[in-house]
């Protein structure tokens, strides 16, 4: 089987609200989203999205994708979808790093393996678990009432998971996390997301402030070795989430004991063959796990718990279900959605979804 054909959708996905990020230094309204199909001359084609949480949170951003598809293509052209690291080694070697523009195509070659082999992504990944993931909102930052009234709001669809926000000014940050913990209902679990914004004192601060409490703050600075500094002098967990890019920040978040939870993003770490090896770096240490898009419709949140249900329940702490956010539907009727709180993948053979074709419109590109 070969790869005969790709072609590129650009589309924005317009969110419900408003969002600021951690701190309230980046607001996001609309997400660059890149939809790619590849078409095989089996006959069989598969569908993947790249959709970066904006153009200023990570160093991915959605024209980039575009841009380095265009690059890689004439290299992924030829290749046999199914195997999966002969298609990852020719994007590596045309493209060293970028793991964002490489994640939409590893993954629709993902979906395209799992057709041809009868079997959902899943149990291509190593076995589905029966039971769905739970799915962690994302409360955006603000007064303590603001963000449990967010809560709230997620809570009338089922969601007992919660990643919120944090990460301004500190003292206000210690009282958020206060008040929300206050009003955390029994069996919930919630995430402090700092997304980077905290200085390595103010963080040592906020943590050990709050340590009495139990609670894991994610990403509560900017680099690994800023992590590795604040490991020593805090007790609360830390999940780790945009400084693990690499398999490489894997084996040393872990080896290291820099964190006790994986934040593994997909689009993030280029898809789900190197997402695969963070788990199981992650599963071999001990660590629990969260898997999720960096954003998108349908397709992108079902990629991600396509993997999430390979996790042992023990070790899954969650998913992201972003298409909760949009005001579009990519792909109406199609993929895994929000059932109590949980989204849980069909045995569909490779992930089950099309996007609709009168919602992308035209090819941005379509290289052959
Ligand atoms: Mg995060």
């Amino acid at each position: 089987m070969k790869i005969v054909k790709i072609s590129v959708f650009q589309k924005d996905l317009p969110l419900s609200h408003p969002y600021w990020l951690s701190g309230g230094r980046l607001k996001f309204e609309v997400l660059d989203a890149t939809f790619v199909k590849i078409e095989t001359d089996a006959g069989i084609l598969g569908w993947g999205e790249g959709t970066p949480w904006g153009h200023t949170y990570v160093p991915a951003h959605g024209p980039g994708i575009r841009a380095g598809i265009e690059t890689m293509a004439s290299a992924i052209l030829g290749q046999d979808p199914r195997r999966l690291a002969h298609v990852e080694r020719a994007m590596d070697l045309c493209l060293p790093g970028h793991f964002y523009a490489k994640a939409p195509i590893d993954l629709a070659c993902w979906d395209i393996a799992g057709q041809a082999a009868g079997l959902p992504i899943a149990d291509m990944l190593g076995g589905r678990d029966e039971e769905g993931t739970w799915i962690a909102s994302s409360v955006s930052t603000g007064e303590p009432e603001y963000m449990l009234r967010i809560v709230e709001s997620y809570r009338r669809r089922g969601y007992k998971a919660h990643s919120c926000k944090v990460g301004g000014d500190i003292e206000k940050d210690i009282a958020r996390i206060r008040f929300l913990e206050e009003n955390r209902l029994p069996g919930e679990r919630f995430l402090y997301d700092v997304n980077r914004a905290w200085t390595r004192r103010e963080a040592s601060i906020v943590m050990n402030n709050v340590a009495d409490l139990g609670i894991t703050v994610e990403q509560p600075c900017e680099t690994l070795d800023d992590i590795a500094a604040l490991r020593k002098i805090t007790s609360t967990p830390i999940s780790v989430d945009e400084s693990l890019v690499t398999l490489q920040d894997a084996t040393r978040i872990a080896r290291d004991g820099l964190a006790e939870v994986f934040g593994i993003k997909l689009n993030r770490v280029g898809g789900l063959t190197k997402a695969a090896r963070m788990r199981d770096v992650a599963l071999a240490h001990g660590m629990q796990i969260y898997v999720m898009a960096t954003g998108g419709s349908v397709l992108a949140d079902t990629e991600a718990a396509h993997l999430a249900q390979t996790i042992p329940q023990e070790f899954r702490l969650g998913t992201w279900a972003c298409q909760d956010m949009l005001t579009i539907d990519m792909a109406p009727g199609q993929g895994a959605r929000n059932v109590n709180g949980k989204l849980t993948v069909s045995d569909t053979p490779g992930h089950g979804i099309v996007p609709d074709d009168e919602m992308l419109g035209d090819p941005f590109a379509v290289y052959q």
